[in-house]
């Protein structure tokens, strides 16, 4: 189960998007390009908020906002297809052999064989893979894309 409700993480996005609207006016004046002093203040702020919604950091925030992202794109979108082995998604593992394929495909584990998740193919998944997307019937009302 999540740790945080829906309500905290979406009290916690507008927290955000206030601070970061915030940040680009401070930014936008020519002489404020370095760090100013009025950027702690805005941090501060933004700290306090998040804090009453129950997270005791950005890290936790943003973990938790993820999460909550994947749980809903993984009921908006339905994998299909076949791997074909081909291992772009496998990036910098150990078992991913010169050849491109995987040296313990048979016994891989579980995160592999699930894996591209729906939130892979919002990111872009490899042009070589061979699994697709399908849209469900589940109406969301998150912004799934939001970071
Ligand atoms: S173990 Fe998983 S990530 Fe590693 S090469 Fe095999 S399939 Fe790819
Ligand atoms: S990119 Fe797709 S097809 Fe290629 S190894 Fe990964 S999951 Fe399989």
């Amino acid at each position: 189960m999540p740790q945080h409700s829906k309500e905290n993480i979406l009290a916690g996005r507008k927290a955000v998007d206030v601070y970061r609207a915030d940040h680009a006016k401070l930014y936008s004046k020519p002489w404020h390009r370095s760090i100013p002093q009025e950027h702690t203040p805005l941090l501060d702020k933004l700290q306090g908020e998040l804090k009453e919604e129950g997270f005791k950091s950005l890290a936790e925030f943003f973990d938790a906002s993820e999460e909550l992202n994947k749980m809903e794109a993984s009921k908006m979108y339905r994998r299909e297809g076949e791997c074909n082995r081909c291992g772009k998604c496998c990036r910098t593992c150990k078992y991913l052999l010169e050849t491109g394929e995987c040296a313990i495909y048979d016994d891989r584990p579980q995160v592999c064989i699930d894996s591209p998740f729906a939130m892979d193919y919002l990111g872009g998944l490899p042009k070589e893979c061979t699994y697709r997307f399908v849209r469900t019937d589940y109406k969301s009302d998150l912004d799934v894309e939001w970071r």
